[in-house]
C-alpha cells in the first residue's frame, strides 16, 4: 500500500506517493526535492473526496401527506 499526498510546495503541487511505512516520517518530494512530513492519518491510494455526512433533514417532510 502507499500513501498519496499533494506536495505542500505551492510551486510544485505534484502528487507524491510515499510508502505506508513513511507515515509520521519526513519524505522528500521527487519533483522539487523539498522535505515534508507524511501525516499519520493520510488517506491511502484510491480514496476520493472525504465522505461528508448528509445534512439532517426535518422529518416534517414525510408528515405533510395532505391530500
Ligand atoms: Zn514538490
Amino acid at each position: 500500500m502507499a500513501v498519496t499526498m499533494i506536495c505542500p510546495n505551492l510551486k510544485c503541487g505534484r502528487t507524491v506517493v510515499a510508502a505506508e511505512a513513511a507515515r509520521g516520517k519526513v519524505v522528500r518530494c521527487a519533483h522539487c526535492q523539498i522535505l515534508f512530513l507524511v501525516p499519520r492519518d493520510a488517506r491511502s491510494t484510491g480514496e476520493g473526496a472525504p465522505a461528508e455526512p448528509p445534512p439532517a433533514q426535518p422529518e416534517d417532510t414525510k408528515r405533510r401527506g395532505r391530500r
